[in-house]
């Protein structure tokens, strides 16, 4: 195939610009995979809007939501859900794993342009969240701020916000404002146009969606009374104390919009997906590891950002998922990988679903495409056609935990090295080697535990070399220089401390604790030490 693209660069560009491609980041049990669903059937629901408002509103929408809901389970396991809403195209990107947490979580976040953060208003800013907050500021990713479970008794809501402030050093500024405490939520109120009230009311067992009414501001006040004016002016007095809402300062990180609802009874949730296409930008041109850009009009261009592998038991497959960043990806081109300069063919191309998978003929920036057995493909990789583009390798995250791997059986090392090296290019886990312990029994260091079981499940059944993995004490990490490996190579180092070498070359210098880093800076203020990139 030529490196001439069939589709016009206007068409590029359009279905550039109608594209949102964002996460959702919140700690285990907040409700996002209630939201995930609850966004992907009401924009299903909107889809078929017309004729559902029109044979008498929202009986309509509640029996669809049930329909829907019986489909339950799609968008759980899912590592793009596309769905349409207003003219747009959603890709809603999966953090993988989130009660299993892992590098991978923070990687997806590479693929993304926006991210909700997704916060319990009963438990506030949980650690997960902060991590994955502190990546999107890394990656400069903008976040929207949802507070959910507003159904239920919570924290009040400037407290939350006060939090935010606090601890993420983030201005929030409210979309939407809860009317009714949290427990006894009686709508949302539009900071752009308090004229307007939003009322919900829940319908009884059968069905979760609560039905919304559209109230003016007088009869608001007659029929909500103090909790309608007490949240006119909550509202004011953060407004007015705050910078207000700007669409440059969000696109820079400086101010995250918060809306308030419920997930599950599908309050506000309709309000936040019209806000993903309002203000979460379009694919935009990307930076590229030598400089310049790749604009999003040029030919096609990709990043592998996750790689699963054995999804299908029976193949023992590979897929590995690619944002389009520029130009058309078309079933069947084919695309060099940047890092090797080879060119390979994307036959098997498919959007992954759940279980199911649907052949993927055409995608556009911000689209997510699985690649099936693309063996020679790593996270991180860059995938092209015409001019040369390479973008910065994903960052390497601050390992947290750290575990000795030894084979069960020596006399299959060759296997066990082969098994390692294929784990460390996937960066299924970072691969330390000390000098204390040597290659044959290198460290793997990871963000969350959980990696660590794919590394003994892989090594077992994959590369036949059934491992032991033991669990080190360290917790922390720091990059080091020549100078610094060198003085920490003649200090007498205790067992809290350790110095050793990642596959990329940086050296790792891996401490016990908050408490042993600290004590060992005071004592050799000399030795350079740079924290990896802060996840909490
Ligand atoms: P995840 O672990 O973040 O994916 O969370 P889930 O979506 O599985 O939700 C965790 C629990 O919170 C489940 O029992 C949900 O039914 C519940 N939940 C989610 N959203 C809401 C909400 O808006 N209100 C209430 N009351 N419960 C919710």
């Amino acid at each position: 195939m030529s490196n001439e693209q069939s589709v016009p660069v206007t068409q590029v560009l359009a279905e550039a610009s109608r594209r949102r491609t964002f996460a959702v980041i919140s700690h285990p049990d907040a409700g996002k995979s209630t939201l995930t669903e609850a966004l992907a059937l009401h924009a299903r629901a909107i889809t078929s809007a017309g004729a559902v408002h029109a044979k008498g509103g929202r009986r309509g929408v509640t029996s669809d939501w049930m329909e829907l809901e019986r489909e339950r389970g799609i968008s759980v396991t899912s590592a793009a859900l596309q769905f349409g809403h207003r003219e747009h195209v959603m890709n809603l990107v999966d953090t993988p794993g989130h009660a299993d947490f892992s590098e991978d979580t923070y990687r997806v976040l590479s693929a993304v342009d926006c991210a909700i953060m997704l916060i319990d208003a009963a438990k506030g800013l949980e650690e997960q969240t902060r991590k994955l907050f502190s990546v999107c500021r890394h990656r400069g990713v903008p976040v929207i701020t949802f507070i959910n479970k507003w159904d239920r008794r919570g924290r009040d809501a400037l407290t939350l916000l006060e939090d935010i402030e606090t601890h993420l050093g983030i201005t929030p500024v409210p979309v939407v404002w809860p009317v009714g405490v949290a427990g006894n939520l009686r709508g949302l109120v539009e900071a752009a146009d308090t004229e307007q009230f939003r009322r919900y009311t829940k319908v009884p067992a059968g069905t979760h969606a609560a039905i919304e009414e559209l109230l003016t501001a007088d009869e608001a006040a007659e029929q909500e009374g103090e909790d309608w004016t007490n949240a006119l002016e909550e509202l004011e007095l953060v407004l007015s104390s705050g910078p207000g809402y700007d669409q440059e300062a969000f696109e820079a990180g400086k101010i995250t919009p918060v809306f308030f609802g419920a997930a599950l009874t599908n309050i506000g949730v309709k309000l936040l997906l019209d806000a993903v296409v309002d203000l979460a930008p379009a694919p935009a041109a990307r930076p590229l590891a030598n400089g310049g850009h790749r604009e999003v009009a040029e030919e096609f261009s990709g990043v592998v950002f996750k790689i699963q592998a054995n999804m299908d038991p029976a193949h023992r497959d590979r897929i590995a998922f690619v944002r389009v960043c520029s130009g058309v990806f078309e079933r069947g081109m084919n695309v060099t990988r940047a890092a090797s300069g080879r060119s390979l063919t994307t036959k098997y191309a498919h959007t992954v679903f759940g279980a199911e998978r649907t052949v993927v003929e055409t995608a556009y920036p911000g689209d997510v495409v699985g690649l099936i057995n693309a063996a020679a493909l790593r996270v991180g990789d860059t995938l092209f056609t015409g001019r040369k583009a390479e973008f910065p390798p994903l960052p390497a995250f601050a390992p947290e935990y750290f575990a000795v791997a030894r084979p069960k059986d020596i006399s299959r090392s060759k296997q066990f090295r082969r098994g390692v090296s294929q784990l460390d290019e996937e960066g299924v886990v970072q691969v330390l080697v000390s000098d204390r312990r040597g290659e044959q029994a290198p460290v793997m260091a990871a963000v969350g535990p959980m990696q660590f079981d794919v590394v003994l499940h892989r090594m077992e059944h994959e590369f036949s070399s059934p491992i032991h993995l033991d669990r080190l004490s360290y917790q922390l990490a720091r990059k080091t220089n020549a100078e610094g490996a060198e003085a920490l190579a003649k200090a007498r180092l205790t067992d809290s401390e350790v110095l050793t070498r990642r596959s990329d070359q940086a050296l790792l210098a891996l401490f016990a604790d908050k408490w042993h880093l600290n004590a060992f800076q005071r004592a050799k203020p000399e030795i350079y030490l740079e924290p990896l990139i802060a996840t909490a």
